[in-house]
């Protein structure tokens, strides 16, 4: 198995290397990066965001075209909605091995705050591996630090650490060894 990571032109450039590296490392999965070739769609002039699921929709007619079966992670800096939520940082679409992350909350300056590199790898890499983990069949998990806990706010992704914790790290290599 093979991770793709598709790093929209728009995305913070010079950020993917480093991401898809610690990407790689968290899940023991080799990772590699190119340029975005899903179409983008869904934007939605009314709220300046993209919705989420019709972007999922996107990637999944694109992996279908190339017969593509390994899990697909396109990372995008416009902000994402999906239906019922002002707005996702990410999301997964596992029956297709689909998912999306938005660069737009996860940068200091969004938050009146000096810009910082390394932080924003550090936060695309945790939201990114968190998707890539629904999409290998993990759910949401309690442990605070854990990828796999499920943040509402940029304080909540912070506090995550870039470790599976146990339970999620054997269920992961249990579903390894089921494909
Ligand atoms: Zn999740
Ligand atoms: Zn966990």
């Amino acid at each position: 198995m093979h991770i793709h990571i598709f790093w929209d032109s728009l995305s913070p450039p010079g950020l993917q290397l480093p991401v898809a590296r610690m990407l790689s490392s968290i899940l023991g999965i080799p990772a590699t990066v190119s340029e975005n070739h899903v179409r983008m769609m869904g934007y939605v002039d009314g709220r300046k965001q993209i919705d989420a699921q019709v972007l999922l929709d996107s990637i999944q007619a694109y992996k279908h075209r190339h017969a593509i079966q390994d899990p697909l992670l396109l990372v995008v800096r416009q902000d994402l909605f999906k239906n019922g939520n002002s707005f996702v940082f990410g999301l997964a679409r596992e029956s297709v091995g689909a998912a999306v992350v938005s660069t737009a909350r996860l940068s200091n300056e969004y938050y009146g705050r000096g810009g910082n590199d390394d932080d924003l790898i550090d936060r695309i890499t945790k939201e990114g591996t968190h998707e890539v983990g629904h999409l290998l069949g993990l759910d949401h998990c309690h442990d605070r630090e854990c990828i796999m806990f499920k943040p509402d706010t940029l304080d909540e992704l912070d506090r995550k650490k870039k470790v599976l914790c146990k339970t999620c790290s054997e269920q992961l290599a249990s579903y390894h060894s089921s494909v």
